[in-house]
């Protein structure tokens, strides 16, 4: 991912190597060349007027200095940027004052929300919390077969529907697993829902559901870097529809171009938390914006 937008941008730089004070002229070529590399990249259209804008207002306000040069200044001013609409500060998870601490996942059917929920309770647990998993999509009819063994390489207790267990209620799955935690003192319990292969109604009002039955702590946004402009609008409908603390971004290894991830953060004013970067269980962590922009300038 972003590998073709690091390649322009490092174009767009390599042209200001050499120059000992950027011109008016100057700082409009290269906010257009910055511009063309966001758009190809997918980025949202909104997003890359505010970013180019920036960009170019901070540019022209650069004093000659001693320690940097302009191609210096403008990669400084661009990284800075970057990490602005990628969120700012890396965001942490929120505990719960009294456990269980209730995460709940939200995303399109094939977004990696099953996947993504066994990698954050193996994360959780290599940080010394004892999570539950619990099986409340039971819209895709192999998601409870594939989290139970998904917990089980992560060795990570599964709570899912059985007989007389709340089969076919995902609300009655969901609730009986935070009071399964709260019985087994487990202090923090992930709640798998499910998806649809597009925003849908019957969806959102599931997730709401089970959002209003478990009160979770912290509702989480999963969505597929990979789809492009898609990501957006799915994004901004699940905003409406349940309503999100944070987003995840899964399958950062693909090669898509990365605009979407790139416009997330920036078009909903929800940070990224976490990054998904492969189908091993261990391809995870906490989302960093300034890395993630380190890594495209590099
Ligand atoms: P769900 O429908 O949202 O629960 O999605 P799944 O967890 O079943 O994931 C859908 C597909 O994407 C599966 O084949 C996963 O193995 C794959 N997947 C999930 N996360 C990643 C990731 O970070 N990288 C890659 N390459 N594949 C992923």
């Amino acid at each position: 991912m972003f590998a073709t937008l690091s390649d322009r941008l490092a174009d767009t730089f390599k042209n200001l190597r050499g120059k000992g004070r950027l011109s008016e002229a100057d700082i409009d070529a290269t906010a257009r060349e910055i511009r063309v590399a966001l758009l190809e990249a997918d980025v949202a259209l909104p997003v890359v007027k505010e970013f180019v804008g920036a960009v170019k207002e901070r540019a022209r306000g650069v004093e000659v200095s001693q320690a940097l040069n302009p191609a210096q200044q403008i990669i400084k001013i661009v990284n800075d940027e970057l990490v602005t609409i990628l969120g700012g500060e890396t965001r942490r998870l929120r505990f719960a004052k009294n456990p269980p601490t209730v995460i709940m996942l939200a995303g399109l059917q094939g977004s990696g929300k099953t996947t993504l929920a066994a990698k954050l309770a193996l994360w959780l647990k290599e940080q010394g919390s004892s999570p539950l998993l619990v099986a409340a999509d039971l819209q895709r009819p192999n998601a409870v077969n594939q989290l139970q063994v998904n917990g089980e390489r992560a060795g990570v207790k599964v709570y899912a529907p059985e007989p007389g267990n709340g089969v076919g209620d995902p609300v009655a799955v969901a609730r009986g697993g935070v009071e399964e935690a709260r019985r087994t003192l487990h202090d923090v319990v992930i709640v798998d829902t499910a998806g649809r292969l597009g925003v849908d109604a019957e969806m959102m009002q599931q997730a709401r559901d089970i959002r209003d039955a478990v009160t979770p702590d912290e509702v989480l946004f999963v969505v597929d870097a990979m789809i492009g402009q898609d990501a957006v609008n799915t994004a901004q409908a699940f905003l409406d529809g349940v309503g999100y603390d944070g987003v995840v971004l899964t399958k950062l290894d693909g090669d898509a171009r990365g605009g979407a991830a790139l416009s997330v953060a920036s078009i909903t004013g929800k940070p990224v938390m976490f990054a998904s970067a492969g189908e091993k269980l261990t391809d995870f962590d906490l989302f960093h914006p300034d890395r993630m922009a380190g890594r495209i300038l590099d």
